[in-house]
C-alpha cells in the first residue's frame, strides 16, 4: 500500500503530526515507523495548560493520564500557588488516538535509511512517499551546545494518601547538589505519586541508582510509605547556543527533521510537547501537496523564527550555568518565580513579550554585572562543540 506521508519514529513529535494531519486532512495516508515492540510506559509527557492553544489543549485533555487545576512551587525563602492547569499524557494513549484517527503505525521497524522520498527498514523493505519526516529523537548537533537537566522519577503507590492535592514542578528546599537540584511531584491519584530527582547540571552523566535513592528519600521524609510501581530517567538539552540556520544548512536535503532532533524544545526545561504541537500545526496548515520539499521550507521558517524568539531565553541559560555557582543556581528561579503569574505562563510557552524580558533582567541583578555581560554573546558557545 502507498502512503502520502511517512514519518520515522512513532514519539511524541510525530504522534501530533499524525493526529493534527489526519484532523486537517483526512484524505492523506499516514504512517509511522519505529523499531520499539510498542509504546513504553517508560515516559509521561507533561506541560503546563498555558503551553497550548486552545485547540490542543481541547485535543489533548481527554487523553491525559491526569489534569490538575493549578500547581505549586517551593524555594527556600518562597513558595507559590500558581493558577495553570498542568497534566500528563502517555504514550500508550496517544498512539492508540493516532490509530484511531486513521494513521497507521509499523511497530518493530527500525529504519536504516531515510531519503526525501522514501525510508529502508534494516530488513531491506523500501516505503515510498512523497513526504518524508524524521522524528527519531534526539541527536547531537554540532549547532547546538547544550547543559543538562538531569532526572530519574519513581512512581509509588503509596499504603494512604500522600495528601499532595496538585503538582509540585520545583521543590527546591533540598539541599543543592549537581548544581540546581529540586525534585518535582505528579500526584496522579491520591495515592499514586511520581517523584522526580532533577538536576540541571554542566555534565550529562547520571547516577541512576543515587538519584532513585534520593527520591525514595524524599519519601521517606514526607512519610510515605509504598512500593514503586514505574521509573522514569531522561537527560534533556537545555540550549546554551542554538545556530538554527546552521542546522537547516545541514539538513537541505533528506528526511526533514522534527522534534529533539530538530532542536525544537524548550530551551530552558528541555520539554517538547508545546513545541511539538506549534510543529504540527504547520505541518498540518501547508497549503497545497505535502512534499519532503515544500515541508522543509516551512519548518525551516518556523524553525528561524522560533530560534530568535527563543534567544534571549538561552541567554537566561547562559546566565544559570555559566554565570552562577552551581549551589547558587537556585537563586535565579526563586527569583523569577517571584514574577507576574502572565509572565511565567509566557515563559514556559515561549511567548515572552519585549517587555516581560525587560522585566526579568531589571532589579537587583541576581549575578555580578560583569558576569552577566560575559553572558550576553552566544556565538562563542558554538564553537566549543567539537
Ligand atoms: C523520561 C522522560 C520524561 C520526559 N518528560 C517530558 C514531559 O513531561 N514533557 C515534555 O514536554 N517533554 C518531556 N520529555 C522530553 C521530550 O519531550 C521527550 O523526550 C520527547 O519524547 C521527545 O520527542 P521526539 O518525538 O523528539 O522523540 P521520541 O518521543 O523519543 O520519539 C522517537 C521515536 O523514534 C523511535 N526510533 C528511534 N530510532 C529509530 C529507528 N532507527 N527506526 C525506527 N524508530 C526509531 C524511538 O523508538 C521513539 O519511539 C521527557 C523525556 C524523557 C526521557
Amino acid at each position: 500500500m502507498s502512503h502520502d506521508v511517512v514519518l520515522a519514529g512513532a514519539g511524541l513529535a510525530n504522534g501530533l503530526i499524525a493526529l493534527a494531519l489526519r484532523a486537517a486532512r483526512p484524505d492523506l495516508r499516514v504512517l509511522l515507523l519505529d523499531r520499539a515492540a510498542g509504546p513504553g510506559d517508560d515516559h509521561t509527557w507533561s506541560c503546563h495548560d498555558t503551553d497550548l492553544t486552545p485547540e490542543w489543549l481541547a485535543r489533548l485533555t481527554p487523553l491525559r493520564r491526569a489534569n490538575w487545576s493549578g500547581q505549586q512551587v517551593r524555594f527556600p525563602q518562597h513558595s507559590r500557588q500558581l493558577r495553570a492547569g498542568y497534566g500528563s499524557l502517555e504514550g500508550g494513549a496517544l498512539m492508540r488516538t493516532v490509530t484511531d484517527a486513521g494513521a497507521e503505525i509499523l511497530w518493530n521497524s527500525d529504519v536504516a535509511m531515510l531519503d526525501e522520498s522514501g525510508a529502508t527498514l534494516k530488513d531491506g523493505t523500501r516505503i515510498d512517499a512523497p513526504c518524508v519526516i524524521d522524528g527519531r529523537g534526539a541527536q547531537p548537533s554540532a549547532h547546538l551546545t547544550v547543559g543538562f537537566q538531569k532526572f530519574v522519577g519513581i512512581e509509588i503507590e503509596t499504603e494512604g494518601p500522600h495528601g499532595v492535592p496538585r503538582p509540585v514542578i520545583m521543590d527546591a528546599t533540598i539541599p543543592q547538589e549537581d548544581g540546581y537540584r529540586f525534585i518535582y511531584l505528579l500526584p496522579f491519584t491520591p495515592t499514586r505519586i511520581l517523584i522526580e530527582d532533577t538536576r540541571y547540571s554542566d555534565g550529562g552523566d547520571l547516577d541512576d541508582a543515587a538519584l532513585a535513592q534520593a527520591s525514595h528519600d524524599y519519601a521517606q521524609a514526607k512519610g510515605w510509605r509504598g512500593a514503586e510501581v514505574r521509573r522514569e530517567r531522561g537527560i534533556l538539552p537545555i540550549a546554551l547556543a542554538h545556530d538554527a540556520a546552521g542546522f537547516w544548512a545541514d539538513h537541505a536535503t533528506g528526511a526533514v527533521p522534527v522534534g529533539l532532533r530538530a532542536g525544537f524544545f524548550h530551551p530552558v526545561t528541555g520539554y517538547s510537547l508545546p513545541y511539538a504541537a506549534q510543529v504540527a500545526d504547520v505541518v498540518a496548515r501547508l497549503p497545497g501537496p505535502l512534499t519532503t520539499d515544500r515541508l522543509r521550507t516551512a519548518l525551516r521558517d518556523f524553525a528561524l523564527a522560533r530560534a530568535r524568539q527563543d534567544r534571549f531565553l538561552r541567554l537566561l541559560n547562559r546566565m544559570l550555568f555559566r554565570g552562577c555557582a552551581p549551589d547558587r543556581r537556585y537563586t535565579l528561579l526563586q527569583r523569577f518565580y517571584r514574577m507576574p503569574e502572565g509572565l511565567i505562563e509566557r515563559f514556559y510557552a515561549g511567548r515572552l513579550t519585549p517587555l516581560d524580558r525587560l522585566r526579568i533582567v531589571t532589579g537587583k541583578p541576581p549575578i555580578p554585572l560583569r558576569t552577566a555581560i560575559r553572558c550576553l554573546r552566544e556565538r562563542p558557545l558554538l564553537k566549543e562543540t567539537p
